[in-house]
């Protein structure tokens, strides 16, 4: 770094899809880059071989691209820098800061068996300090090998940004392996390696990394480089206080998208878990996060994901959005949603339910009444609206009024029904459920006089006939 403005990295490891913790790590060094005007990469942690796929990592930067997580300059991808690990593994061997370890799998199992319990196992330096002369016996011979890093005496000590200080006493760290016996780095090693190369200067990650940070500092001081500023995430919670994980269910950031939540806010909802803004405020834009946003006010407390208050923020983010972008978002999910009724009367259904769905999805499945007959009515709606044949005849002279040639607008049928319950000298409310159930085939739903303009006189009298038939 060499522009005193903060870098910073988003390294997912693409072994699955991104999820809600990802996503977090990622929109909080967002935040923080784009907040003090610095950069955000993003590096492809891709060297387990075995469970890393090309796919995932499409569906990881498609996930960040939507969720409007742009990085700066390219992206970086670990198993493309085999080269620079060897020559810092070579680097630490010839400074005498790593070492081979001959011992076999076998022993080490061994050791590991010996250890004390309820003690973590600890390397015993079998190898620490071998001869020059042994170590070539044992080359000549074609044993193999590990790196190990020589860890010296003293203290790890380093500030967190959100958990404080961190110390651990050197003693409580074996000389851990840096490379296999095939030759490859292990994560401590080159995440230090890639952290310094790209020039980042605050790591900011999930807080599951908290105990690789002591072992990654003597990393960077056996490679004589200064280490970046660490600040550790808290976690996230399910309902029932523990890490959030597969078994509680939480969909990924595709199935989101595929729901049709907005992504300003899902990542207004993200933004929550963790972060604590000293104001009342719980809606923002993505620009407001931007300015608001401060390290500093990250808790070190669990944050509990909730359902509920996505739904939330989501459906407030829904009623903030233009009609037109809601369309737009919904076609990005369903090209063909309603495309046989034409785009202005697809916005007035979109105006009338947006203010009662928390989700694109929500709706696309609510508003199917503006667009279709309703197949059945709630069983409970019509057994307490429309019990019997006092309302068949109050529907029917409300339907005979409606005939009539009127302009078909909200006013003229809110005052056709008016009239119509007091000829019959009845509330108007006992005529306005059972009209509504008789339109959408429930009990809820968008002002009654409004949804019955936009759906249009014939639409309207096919329905109330329909149910006249139907009903008791
Ligand atoms: N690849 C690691 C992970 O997905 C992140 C490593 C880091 O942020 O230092 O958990």
């Amino acid at each position: 770094m060499t522009d005193n403005l903060p870098h910073v990295r988003f390294a997912p490891s693409p072994t699955g899809e991104l999820h809600l913790g990802g996503a977090r790590t990622a929109l909080f060094n967002w935040l923080f880059a784009r907040h003090h005007g610095g950069q955000f990469h993003v590096r492809i942690e891709d060297t387990d071989k075995l469970r890393s796929k090309p796919e995932f990592t499409d569906q990881i930067l498609e996930s960040l691209t939507w969720l409007g997580l742009d990085w700066d300059g390219p992206l970086l991808h670990q198993s493309h820098r085999s080269g620079q690990y060897k020559q810092a593994l070579q680097a630490l061997l010839k400074t005498g800061h790593a070492y081979r370890c001959f011992c076999s799998k076998d022993k080490l199992e061994l050791d590991r068996k010996q250890a004390a319990k309820g003690h973590e196992f600890m390397y015993s330096g079998t190898c620490r300090d071998l001869s020059d002369a042994q170590i070539k016996i044992r080359l000549n011979q074609g044993q193999t090998f590990t790196l190990r890093l020589r860890i010296p005496e003293g203290e790890t000590v380093y500030d967190d940004r959100i958990y404080g200080k961190v110390k651990v006493n050197n003693r409580e760290i074996d000389d851990f392996i840096i490379a296999r016996s095939d030759g490859s780095p292990v994560y401590n090693l080159v995440v230090v390696i890639d952290d310094h190369t790209m020039g980042i200067s605050h790591v900011i990650r999930g807080d599951d990394h908290i105990s690789n940070t002591p072992k990654q500092i003597l990393i960077y001081q056996a490679l004589g480089y200064d280490p970046p500023i660490f600040a550790h995430l808290p976690m996230i919670l399910g309902p029932d206080k523990k890490r959030l994980s597969k078994r509680h269910n939480a969909p990924g950031i595709q199935e989101f998208r595929n729901a049709g939540y907005p992504p300003a806010a899902l990542v207004n909802y993200l933004a929550m878990l963790g972060w604590n803004p000293d104001t009342e405020q719980e809606i923002f834009t993505p620009e407001e996060l931007v300015a608001a946003f401060r390290l500093s006010q990250v808790q070190k407390k669990g944050a509990v994901y909730d359902e509920k208050k996505l739904n939330w923020v989501s459906s407030k983010h829904l009623l903030a959005m233009t009609d037109d972008d809601i369309l737009a978002g919904i076609r990005s999910i369903d090209p063909d949603w309603q495309t046989e009724r034409p785009d202005g009367y697809n916005r007035l259904v979109i105006e009338q339910m947006k203010p009662r769905v928390r989700s694109l999805q929500g709706l696309m499945e609510d508003s199917t009444f503006f667009y279709q007959v309703p197949e059945e009515y709630d069983a409970k709606t019509s057994r307490k609206r429309w019990p019997d044949s006092e309302v068949n005849n109050l529907v029917r002279n409300y339907y005979d009024h409606l005939l009539v040639q009127v302009e078909w607008t909200a006013e003229n049928i809110e005052w056709l029904l008016r009239e119509t319950a007091t000829e019959a000298i009845v509330p108007a409310s006992k005529l306005i459920h059972p009209v509504r159930l008789a339109l959408t085939g429930s009990g809820a739903g968008p002002s009654l006089f409004t949804l019955m303009e936009i759906l249009g006189q014939e639409a309207c009298l096919q329905r109330l006939k329909l149910a006249l038939e139907k009903l008791p």
